[in-house]
């Protein structure tokens, strides 16, 4: 059966992803042994670890001058690490508030240093990407999340700083081209867009690091990532390994270029089928609307279970809202054929309540 997952994360992946994945559970690499059970200090492995950390690289043409992570404990750690290893006591970094994830990044953040919110998408319920007014070359870093997963705003541009920018990508990094070299630190937690929970990506340039004055703990130090080229301790072994299957499936079909091509279609295709029926309303408009989540409401909330009947029994799922802003949210990541969008596309055409 074909089901159609919309899911915002942990995500759809390339049905080949999930063919090699289980092939490698079984056999890996023809060792007779399971991935699951191989040492992460292997050839095997080291050579899964290297490709994986390439594959980055070339995708997003790193430039030299980065260092590419593999980390643990997801996208919110890195909302402490990266204050922890970027700011001291009594240095100010600057935040965008577009919901959520920032708001946490935020609270977090304020464990090592000054933080100051210098534009806020709040007074919009969080619709819209607010722009940054004023000068930012006083601050430490500016903190930005790109995609906003719950409330379904995008920056369509990264905007220019005049400080050290930091990127929560969590949802959608490889989803289009990407100057890497705008951002001084870029973080995701996997599971949107990449591969599975229980491996972040962080991409970092080397020159900032090591300059603050604090006693960092040994796993939470950049640098040791940097040093042990991410095996500092046992890595998530297999969700790297199923990120670098993911990023082959990426490169397979055009890349970075390729998705956003392929992004912009499908998403267009379901805003259309939206604004084109009355009963529906997207609260995000224009420029600031997400390619990667996207977010709508019927007029009418009576007709909320009826639309997720219609869903379900199109083989559409995972199409409720986030539970904090109701409605629902179409998750449409890198690897959702175009097929499945138009499959949800016409159960919100057919839709009469
Ligand atoms: C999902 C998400 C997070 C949280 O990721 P975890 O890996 O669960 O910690 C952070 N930021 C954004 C933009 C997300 O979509």
């Amino acid at each position: 059966m074909n089901i159609h997952n919309f899911y915002a994360g942990p995500a759809i992946l390339p049905k080949q992803v999930f063919q090699k994945s289980a092939d490698a559970i079984l056999n890996f690499n023809d060792s007779g042994l399971s991935i699951l059970e191989i040492s992460h200090r292997s050839k095997d492995f080291v050579e899964v670890m290297e490709k994986t950390n390439s594959m980055v690289k070339e995708l997003l043409s790193v430039p030299e001058d980065y260092e590419v992570l593999f980390l643990t404990g997801g996208a919110s750690s890195q909302f402490y690490m990266t204050s922890m290893n970027l700011l001291n006591n009594d240095d100010t970094a600057a935040f965008v508030d577009t919901g959520t994830w920032s708001t946490k990044a935020i609270k977090e953040a304020k464990h090592f240093g000054n933080i100051e919110v210098i534009a806020s998408s709040a007074d919009t319920g969080y619709t819209t990407i607010p722009t940054i007014d004023g000068e930012t070359k006083d601050f430490k870093f500016v903190h930005i999340t790109t995609n906003n997963t719950i409330y379904g705003t995008q920056y369509a541009n990264i905007p220019s700083v005049n400080a050290p920018l930091i990127g929560d990508m969590s949802s959608d990094i490889f989803s289009r081209p990407l100057d890497v070299s705008k951002f001084d630190l870029i973080y995701a937690g996997a599971q949107k867009n990449l591969g599975p929970a229980g491996v972040t990506l962080v991409i970092v340039k080397k020159d900032i690091l090591g300059k603050v004055d604090r006693d960092i703990p040994t796993m939470l130090d950049y640098n040791t990532h940097i040093k042990k080229g991410s095996s500092f301790n046992t890595p998530p072994v297999f969700p790297i390994f199923v990120s670098m299957l993911s990023l082959e499936w990426l490169k397979e079909n055009g890349g970075v270029a390729g998705a956003e091509k392929r992004n912009l279609e499908k998403s267009s295709l379901l805003y259309k089928a939206i604004d084109d029926n009355d009963l529906f309303n997207t609260p995000v408009q224009g420029a600031d609307r997400s390619k990667m989540n996207v977010v709508f409401k019927l007029n009418d909330d009576g007709l909320e279970d009826a639309f997720l009947a219609a869903a379900a029994s199109a083989n559409c799922v995972g199409v409720k809202g986030h539970r904090s802003v109701g409605g629902f949210r179409a998750s449409i990541y890198n690897a959702m054929e175009k097929a499945s969008v138009e499959a949800l596309a016409n159960v919100i055409n057919d839709f009469k309540g």
